[in-house]
């Protein structure tokens, strides 16, 4: 009973299980840890389990009772991903999980699983920036044309522009990021599933995908919110060390299963090593997560009360009065350790304040035990168009901080110098 998920009438949470759930020792020389399956091929006891392997694989018939694919070949399945990917369900309540080559891997294949030429994919903005270039520069070559609307603000407010521009195309994915990423503007979930049910054809159902990369899976769970397929850049919280690239697509078995088709052919699938480093992190994403937002807090605060800072965005002091603020309380159970604000002054000031830091590094990415700072603008948004990214928010003066591990007043020290230094 290596899937057991209850002890009596004690339903386990996903934290207790990110040490045991779907790995079976005896299978594997009673190694308390899976071992790196690091190998291309399986080799099948016979021709006659192969040809049943394939025949399931590639949906010539339909398995007997609860069968599992047979292990075939490692750019279909492999036991380091297998693992990983039933324990990755088990936070966001989802039934099945598809672990890629990284973030972009996990979005691109998504959308290319669902799209068709002459759709329409709605997305939220800003979105990352490897989502954004790939969104409107990538798919309308492809035939498939973007329409936007903003994050940070009600969907109502937004709804009746975004069907006008739609105007009775067929829609073939929704793409939403919430918190968005650089700003931690918010979308709602709720309501951007109600928009994307009514999308739905007699024969397509328009899967509504959500980037939960800043918040999840331990602060947001999409899918309890009507969301159909949640997406990770997990080299961000869930790898948490810097160390590896990886992402991943979650969701019903049957939203599901043409991503992961997709990514038997496309090949876009993550490595066992990826896989096993990923397996040692969720052992303790819980804890890193919520270590990270209470330093989080003490940054953010200190921030908010610095003469050279303004605009500080961090979803645990978004004030009662922002029309967010409601959708913060219904869909998010913290507010995880991604920080935004602006310096006073331009690009100028921020790279002086940049410069001056010494603990806290210069780099992109996020998520990870150390904490990191960039200029969006300049670096991870570099190509979003100016204009949209002024309506973005994406400003000359604006920074985006990772809040790491390392102590909170150590943090504060170093910003507090590199303040000084503007
Ligand atoms: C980093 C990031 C991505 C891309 O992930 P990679 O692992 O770098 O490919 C996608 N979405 C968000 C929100 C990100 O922060």
């Amino acid at each position: 009973m290596t899937k057991r998920r209850r002890i009596g009438d004690r339903e386990l949470l996903p934290e207790t299980l990110m040490m045991s759930y779907g790995y079976d020792p005896v299978l594997s020389e009673g190694a308390v840890k899976s071992p790196i399956f690091q190998t291309s091929t399986f080799a099948f006891r016979t021709a006659e389990e192969g040809k049943a392997h394939f025949a399931l694989a590639y949906g010539l018939r339909e398995p007997v009772g609860d069968e599992q694919l047979g292990l075939i070949y490692s750019r279909l399945n492999n036991p380091d991903l297998e693992i990983l990917e039933d324990r990755l369900t088990l936070f966001d309540g989802a039934e099945r999980a598809a672990v890629f080559a990284s973030g972009m891997a996990a979005i691109t294949t998504s959308l290319l699983a669902y799209l068709r030429p002459g759709d329409v994919v709605v997305h939220s903005g800003p979105i990352y920036g490897g989502s954004d270039h790939f969104v409107r520069k990538i798919l309308p070559k492809m035939g498939i044309e973007p329409v936007g609307f903003p994050a940070g603000v009600p969907f109502g407010s937004v709804e009746a522009g975004l069907r006008r521009e739609i105007a009775g195309r067929p829609v073939g994915a929704v793409l939403i990021e919430t918190p968005a990423n650089p700003t931690n503007g918010l979308v709602d979930i709720a309501a951007v599933a109600r928009f994307t049910r009514g999308c739905d054809t007699a024969d397509r159902r328009v899967p509504l995908m959500v980037d939960n990369t800043f918040l999840g899976p331990i602060y947001q769970q999409p899918i309890a919110h009507g969301a159909d397929i949640v997406l990770y850049s997990a080299t961000k919280y869930i790898g948490g060390h810097s160390d590896v690239i990886a992402g991943a697509a979650l969701g019903s078995r049957e939203m599901m299963a043409p991503i992961s088709a997709m990514r038997t052919f496309l090949g876009t699938m993550a490595s066992p090593w990826s896989g096993w480093l990923l397996m040692r992190s969720l052992e303790t994403l819980k804890l890193r997560m919520e270590a990270a937002t209470h330093h989080a807090g003490t940054v953010a605060r200190f921030l908010t009360g610095h003469p050279r800072v303004r605009q500080v965005q961090w979803l645990g002091l978004l004030p009662a009065t922002d029309p967010m603020a409601e959708v913060y309380a219904r869909q998010c159970t913290g507010p995880g350790a991604m920080i935004s604000f602006e310096v006073h002054g331009g690009e100028a000031e921020a790279f002086r304040f940049l410069n001056a830091l010494t603990l806290i590094k210069i780099a992109v990415s996020l998520g990870g035990t150390e904490s990191l700072a960039q200029h969006p603008q300049t670096m991870t948004h570099a190509d979003v168009d100016p204009s949209h990214q002024a309506q973005l928010g994406i400003t000359p003066a604006l920074v985006r901080l990772s809040v790491g591990l390392e102590h909170p007043d150590d943090l504060a020290a170093d910003l507090a110098h590199a303040l000084d230094a503007i």
